[in-house]
């Protein structure tokens, strides 16, 4: 069994979530690459261990409950903790598309994943972090999520972001905004004990989603997140943050 904290990251195998990975790695974790296909995961693990990291595979689908009962089961079994859990896997299926046209199927389906995949695992792992009275979870949103982003109020007014992005991935966005709910009440619900959940805007990041011309790294998009999975019993619980600094819900 596990002396070092267990991390758990999904979707670790490649973009923002392989990055929170390796750098999770680099500060001492026992990282576990949450990945649905096991054969991409394997080379993902290949790739990081290669620099000496302490990085495993643990295949988890966040849309299959009982790939969420196996990954817990195992967790539970071969480490006997899990300290992190960062919810990084996400989809955008429907990009330019207004939420005047969007299908309901991929409304449905968008939430599916972005939304029910994260409830779905913070019930799983909740109760042995509540067991263990430790805990840092992470949900990897988006500041396209913010209300204020959306109607183009607030900090948000006259924002040259909010035209560029009107009447696109509405069912992405909503997803987010979902999520931004979701993290507020189960930091409520866990207030006072040492579990700590917090949301993170990535900003703009150059993976297979954010496209190769986003202004950020992988570096830089990964750093708020490992900032919240790594944070002291004094830290945040219940914000919404990018580039470590508070943001508007
Ligand atoms: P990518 O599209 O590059 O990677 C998405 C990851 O999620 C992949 O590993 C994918 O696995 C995994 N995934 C998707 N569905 C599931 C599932 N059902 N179960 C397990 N894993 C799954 O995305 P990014 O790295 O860019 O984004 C990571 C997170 O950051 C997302 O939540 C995204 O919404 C958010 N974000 C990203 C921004 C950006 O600019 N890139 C901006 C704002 C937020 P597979 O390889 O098998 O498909």
């Amino acid at each position: 069994l596990d002396n070092k904290r267990v991390a758990l990251v999904t979707g670790g195998n490649r973009g923002i979530g392989r990055e929170i990975s390796r750098q999770l790695a680099l500060k001492g974790y026992h990282v576990l690459i949450g990945c649905r296909d096991a054969e991409k995961g394997r080379k993902t693990v290949e790739e990081l261990s290669n620099d000496g990291l302490n990085i495993d595979l643990q295949v988890v689908d966040v849309n299959q409950v009982e790939s969420i009962d196996q990954m817990i089961q195992r967790v539970k079994k071969e480490h006997g903790r899990l300290d992190v859990l960062v919810n990084n896997a996400g989809i955008i299926l429907d990009r330019g598309v207004s939420i005047l046209d969007v299908e309901e199927t991929i409304i449905k389906e968008t939430f599916e994943t972005n939304f029910f995949g994260v409830l779905r695992m913070i019930h799983t792992v909740v109760p042995l972090m509540k067991h263990m009275g430790y805990g840092r979870i992470v949900n990897l949103s988006s500041g396209l999520g913010a209300f204020e982003m959306m109607s183009g109020q607030g900090p948000y007014k006259d924002h040259p972001l909010v035209s560029q992005i009107k009447g696109s991935s509405s069912a992405y966005r909503i997803s987010k905004t979902m999520l931004n709910a979701l993290t507020s009440l189960v930091a409520h619900e866990v207030a006072g004990t040492n579990i700590k959940v917090n949301a993170v805007c990535p900003g703009s990041v150059q993976t297979d989603m954010g496209g190769s011309d986003a202004p950020s790294t992988v570096e830089e998009g990964a750093d708020t997140a490992v900032w919240l999975a790594t944070l002291s019993e004094n830290g945040p619980n219940g914000g919404y943050f990018r580039d470590r600094q508070p943001i508007a819900w």
